[in-house]
């Protein structure tokens, strides 16, 4: 991820001093300015845009409720519960949101058991902002992809911007979403399906998510498909009489093989890989049934159709070679690649560098590489969207030794940096909701951006066919 990086503060805590000199520099620079006596740029992916007066306002009240927001964060991340599952963090977070002045909760949205919606309403017809907080953990890993941060800084984010139009009396809504089982299962798609954002008319979308390496406002994923695969062959006595067998397994074989030969004409962002679940059970008779699961993932939704096209021809051809009947599954709530709204990038940057945040230039961050899939995705082609990326540290302020889905990261995921890490990303969510409920013609310009860089929403389609 950092393999554009030209130059960058160091990562350790800056001192007070650093943290002076930073603000001085801020405060005066244009976009990139060299730093006396090193070899860092300071960037400013805000490019100008002026920081909010409600920055103080924001930033207090998320100060003031730190302690509320640190035991759910550790509450949260101590009880990890899977996709559909979160029946703790479901409780957790709608009776904290009920307590809440002004906050309209509704539990298991859309007959969805773990998802929730709570809305403040503000003074009037308005922009309608919405926040997203993931909760589900991993199997075995637990928190090891730290959704209890992601919580954390929606409902502080959520919970802020809604104090700042109280007491502005602004005009609008702020709507927290609870949105479960990211990992794999696509809760929010299945959301997006049931019709709870569109009901709910939101204009913009607001998630983050952490990670081991940079901050960035850019989060650039992949798409996605996730395929389950059978191959049905004949039994037959492998001594006695093999050829009388069709053997599913090497089927199954032979297409994890064309698959390996085909990696080797594939994009550089392209993922093809998986598993084989069974493949027989008795060691003298020729496998019937053979079956696994693979996830297929390339730079957006015209390359992921092609390539899982591409995928489905490699488990044909070991179908026609063995002679096994082959079924092929798409799996439903398949992920779009994340576009990130400029703008509400900017305004995010605003935000987060005031506070003391780091960014590369948005040039350079905007061409990494996508790395990883989300469901955030598939309401980025729906409504302007960001998900930054945040850096969380261990206890001692060194960063986690792995990234995301290991022991490691799940160690720094519970965290004190890492929770006081997601209060930053609270407020800057919060500064961008208020941006947007208060600087006239800002949502019209996003939504303009938005309109001008859609790509066509393509399948995201569930299908199962026999080959
Ligand atoms: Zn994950
Ligand atoms: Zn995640």
């Amino acid at each position: 991820m950092d393999r554009y990086l030209i130059a960058r503060i160091p990562t350790v805590a800056p001192s007070v001093l650093t943290l002076g000199l930073l603000a001085l520099i801020l405060s005066y620079g244009p976009h990139t300015v060299a730093a006396t006596g090193s070899t860092y740029l300071v960037s400013r992916q805000s490019n100008g845009t002026a920081l909010s007066p409600h920055f103080t306002a924001i930033s207090d009240y998320v100060d003031s409720i730190t302690d509320d927001l640190s035991s759910i964060n550790t509450e949260i991340h101590s009880n990890p519960e899977l996709g559909y599952e979160e029946v703790k963090a479901h409780e957790l977070l709608t009776s904290f949101m009920e307590e809440q002045e002004g906050w309209n909760v509704t539990r298991s949205v859309g007959n969805i058991s773990t998802a929730f919606m709570a809305v403040f309403e503000g003074s009037g017809e308005g922009p309608i902002v919405g926040f997203n907080a993931e909760y589900d953990a991993l199997p075995e890993l637990g928190h090891a992809c730290g959704h209890n941060l992601i919580a954390t800084a929606s409902l502080g984010g959520a919970l802020a911007a809604a104090d700042v139009m109280r007491k502005e009396n602004l005009a609008g809504k702020i709507i927290l979403f609870g949105t479960p089982a990211e990992e794999s299962l696509g809760g929010k798609v299945k959301m997006l399906e049931a019709g709870i954002f569109n009901d709910a008319k939101i204009d913009i979308s607001l998630i983050s998510h952490p990670t081991s390496s940079g901050d960035s406002p850019y989060m650039i994923t992949t798409s996605t498909d996730r395929v389950d695969v059978e191959y049905y062959g004949r039994e037959a006595h492998a001594a006695a009489g093999p050829w009388e067998g069709i053997n599913a397994q090497d089927g199954l074989l032979l297409a994890n093989s064309a698959i390996s030969y085909m990696r080797q004409q594939l994009r550089p962002s392209d993922r093809v890989h998986g598993f084989i679940s069974s493949a027989g059970s008795r060691i003298n008779v020729i496998s019937a049934k053979a079956s696994g699961s693979y996830q297929i993932r390339a730079n957006d939704e015209t390359q992921l159709s092609n390539l899982t096209q591409r995928v489905e021809n490699c488990f044909k051809a070991g179908a026609l070679a063995t002679g096994a009947e082959l079924n092929f599954t798409i799996r439903p709530y398949g992920y779009a690649n994340h576009v990130t709204n400029d703008l509400l990038a900017a305004s995010y940057a605003t935000f987060f560098e005031e506070l003391g945040g780091e960014l590369e230039p948005s040039e350079i961050d905007k061409m990494k590489d996508p790395s990883g899939s989300t469901d955030q995705g598939n309401l980025s082609h729906e409504w302007p969207s960001i998900s930054p990326y945040f850096q969380i540290f261990n206890e001692d302020g060194s960063v986690p030794s792995s990234g995301p889905h290991t022991a490691a990261f799940e160690v720094a995921a519970g965290s004190k940096p890492a929770f006081e890490k997601s209060l930053v990303v609270a407020k800057s969510l919060a500064g961008v909701a208020v941006d947007v409920l208060t600087v006239d013609g800002l949502l019209e310009q996003i939504k303009e951006e938005f309109e001008k860089t859609k790509t066509p929403s393509l399948r995201r389609r569930s299908l199962s066919r026999n080959a």
